[in-house]
């Protein structure tokens, strides 16, 4: 068990800046999620700190040791990939052993650690000793999947989920200090890796071990992180608990990244009427309410983004009583029934943006109606503050 830093970290490839400036205090036994689009240099950092990238400059430490010149196999982590890699002429077992057995475990410690590991991932029956176990547990995936008709092909005798955890067990059975996932369920579809992922969450409780996870999923680092990182072209740019990002994005990229469907942002414009403050859209406004007015006393009369959460939109019939409503003229373009909920594609002059609703809401494309913004939820981004970076919020 240990913590993990990232202390002033950069990584160039030639011109390339893949991580700049990264510094990152990883607490032990934390479930840190590395979040962010394509390219923007999570997977480099995660292979720094396994030893797999020299860093160009900075140092990373794990635990109190600084590992810059410690070489992989001897940094104590662990680390499972997208693709689970698995040997396909080796049973469960074997797949599992291999690695200790690379590094001259001898038989009877190779034999413990793959028993253990088993057992804490639940498939302790899927050791090659017991054929009929694989057969009745694999049908009972397969059937859970609609795959039943695929179990004749070779090699794959296990589910996509149940390879996943024999990878994740070929890591359990190092004893790791730090457990390193880069995007392992990429290649699982929906309903596993929504299953998949709340296994990872309570393996995490049962190993109490430092869990690094590296994802461009949004949903993943909510569900799973203890805190999320968020990366944006090779930097840092908020650190916090999955509902504090949430709440309080610290600029335009971690509000537009975080949720789904993301925020809406609507370039505006804040002027003060008669005491009162608004916002000016162009085809609409809505008024700030009074006790925020200080907050935003520095923009009055510049060019700012508003943004407000597609929750925070609603069909005036049914919106909490309580709230502080701005009344909208909009045209409904597309809706989208999801059950629980109805997402809106509205349009308002050349502002386009989208609700979630109320189910009972019947309203049809073309349909010109009225939606409230809550404005005890909305957020305010001033471009003008930092032009190297995403707007921050106010
Ligand atoms: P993805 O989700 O697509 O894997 P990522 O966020 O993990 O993306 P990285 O793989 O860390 O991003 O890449 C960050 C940047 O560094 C990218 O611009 C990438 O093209 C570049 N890069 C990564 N590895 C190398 C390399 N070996 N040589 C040159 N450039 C690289």
């Amino acid at each position: 068990m240990a913590s993990v830093t990232y202390d002033h970290v950069w990584k160039r490839f030639g011109d390339v800046v893949a991580v700049q400036d990264l510094t990152l205090a990883i607490e032990d036994k934390e479930f840190l999620v590395l979040v962010g689009p394509s390219g923007c240099g999570k997977t480099t950092a995660l292979r720094c700190l396994a030893g797999l990238e020299e860093i160009t400059d900075g140092k990373v430490m794990i635990g109190d040791q600084v590992v810059n010149d410690v070489a992989p196999k001897d940094r104590d982590i662990a680390m499972v990939f997208q693709s689970y890699a698995l040997y396909p002429h080796m049973s469960v077992y074997d797949n599992m052993a291999f690695g200790l057995k690379l590094r001259k475990f001898d038989k009877a410690d190779i034999d413990r650690r793959v028993k253990e590991a088993a057992k804490t991932l639940g498939i302790e029956k899927l050791r090659k000793f017991d054929k009929a176990d694989i057969d009745r547990r694999v049908k009972e995936a397969a059937k859970t999947l609609g795959i039943e008709n695929l179990l004749k092909r070779k090699p794959k005798e296990l589910s996509g989920g149940q390879r996943q955890r024999v990878a994740v067990g070929r890591a359990i059975v190092r004893e790791p200090k730090v457990f390193l996932f880069d995007e392992p369920l990429s290649n699982l579809d929906a309903k596993l890796r929504v299953q998949t992922r709340a296994e990872l969450s309570k393996l995490h409780k049962r190993l109490e071990t430092t869990f690094i996870y590296v994802t461009h999923d949004q949903t993943e680092a909510m569900t799973m992180a203890s805190r999320i990182a968020v990366m944006n072209k090779g930097k840092l740019q908020q650190l916090d608990t999955p509902q504090v990002l949430y709440d309080h994005p610290a600029n335009l990229f971690v509000a537009g990244f975080i949720g789904s469907p993301a925020m809406n942002f609507f370039n505006g414009k804040v002027y003060m009427e008669e005491g009162k403050m608004f916002v000016d859209m162009g085809s609409f406004r809505v008024r700030i309410p009074d006790h925020d007015i200080a907050r935003y006393e520095s923009v009055i009369g510049k060019d700012i983004i508003f943004g407000i959460r597609p929750e925070d939109i609603h069909n005036p019939e049914y919106a909490a009583p309580g709230i502080i409503a701005e009344p909208v003229d909009v045209t409904v373009d597309v809706t989208e029934l999801m059950g629980n909920e109805i997402f809106l594609y509205l349009v308002n002059g050349t502002h386009s943006f989208i609700a979630r609703v109320d189910p009972r809401t019947q309203v049809h494309y073309g349909e010109k109606t009225q939606v409230v913004f809550n404005m005890d939820n909305f957020h305010i981004f001033d471009p003008s503050l930092d032009a190297e970076n995403p707007p921050v919020v106010l």
